[in-house]
């Protein structure tokens, strides 16, 4: 086997993204020890007993003494703290890393934190699913997924290319993009369609006129699409709209005024107005099946329930 990318690999917060970074690693050779740690005992516990690494610590100090890459995968809202708890105990020259799904806030919180020793290259693998905790990794799940990274322009090309390597490894395309503008991209391609999913998900158990019942009983309709991406974790979206305020409100605005021109189409008729929407949606997805991004099979094709989110 080719030697490991990383020596030693230590995951600060292993859930479904932090077990799966460990799974992958393992399956493909790309750490020599993985050292994890998680917030609670209970996670940690779980972890070991799924056997994800090599060894457990309660301390994320002790977790990254040593370790030639660090990887937080903790929510967006934890990351600057938990760099500023690592920080003093980071090995000269390590590679520092983030899962975050949000770049410029995640950036601002953890840069101030890490010695100048160590090379922050911050990432985002764009794969996912509605399932949390330790249990829900699998090692498959960044296959030909993307992962971006956004190191500032100074960052040292070795510790980038190195992650590069790592993520390559896991099955990911990377790309590297300015965190801005990922955020901007992500707002649309994620963030939004996730609002828009609790959105309407709220909307349906708030009505008085339709009954629960029909709502689960009907969900065929469409409704169950929106019920898996608005089952997504609380706590991880709720720092993503927190975190990205100024991209998903700008986005959010050109949505609203888009909607309300459908909104006015329907009323006055214009069946060619939304013909020609309609129309040009279809081949949207159709190029994201024809970029391998997604496939024709019932349901998505979603063995594990979903991989377009993050
Ligand atoms: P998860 O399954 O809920 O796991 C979260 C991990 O972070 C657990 O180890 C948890 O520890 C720990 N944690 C939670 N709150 C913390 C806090 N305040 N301080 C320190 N540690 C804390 O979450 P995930 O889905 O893996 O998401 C992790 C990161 O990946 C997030 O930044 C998210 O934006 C990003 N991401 C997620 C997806 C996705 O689809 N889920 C996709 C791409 C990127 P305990 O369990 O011990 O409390």
């Amino acid at each position: 086997m080719a030697e490991p990318v990383f020596r030693r690999l230590a995951l600060i917060g292993i859930g479904l993204i932090g077990s799966s970074i460990a799974l992958a690693a393992r399956k493909y050779g790309l750490a020599g020890h993985v050292c994890v740690n998680s917030r609670t005992q209970k996670t940690l516990a779980r972890a070991k007993e799924l056997g994800l690494g090599d060894s457990w610590h309660d301390d994320p100090s002790a977790a990254v003494a040593g370790a030639d890459c660090v990887i937080l995968c903790v929510p967006v809202g934890a990351c600057g703290e938990t760099a500023s708890a690592i920080a003093d105990a980071l090995a000269p020259g390590a590679v520092v890393s983030d899962v975050g799904s949000v770049k410029a806030s995640v950036i601002a919180a953890m840069a101030p934190h890490l010695p100048a020793d160590v090379h922050f290259v911050p990432a985002h693998p764009v794969a996912g699913t509605e399932y949390s905790g330790p249990d829900a990794g699998f090692a498959e799940l960044f296959e030909n997924r993307w992962t971006i990274l956004t190191p500032p322009a100074v960052t040292d090309a070795v510790a980038v290319a190195r992650l590069k390597q790592f993520w390559r490894g896991a099955g990911a395309n990377v790309e590297i993009m300015d965190p801005h503008h990922h955020d901007l991209v992500l707002a649309i391609t994620s963030h939004v369609p996730h609002l828009i999913a609790y959105n309407i998900v709220g909307t349906a158990a708030h009505l008085e006129e339709v009954t629960e019942s029909e709502v689960m009983k009907f969900s065929a309709g469409g409704f169950r699409d929106f019920t898996r991406i608005a089952a997504s974790d609380p706590t991880m979206w709720r720092d993503v709209f927190l975190n990205n305020r100024e991209a998903v409100l700008e986005m959010l605005g050109r949505f609203t005024e888009d909607l309300t021109a459908l909104q006015r189409a329907i009323r006055f008729g214009e069946g060619d107005k939304l013909f020609e929407l309609f129309t040009h949606t279809r081949a949207i997805r159709r190029g994201i099946i024809e970029a391998g991004q997604e496939t024709e099979a019932p349901d998505f094709g979603r063995p594990h329930g979903g991989e377009d989110k993050g």
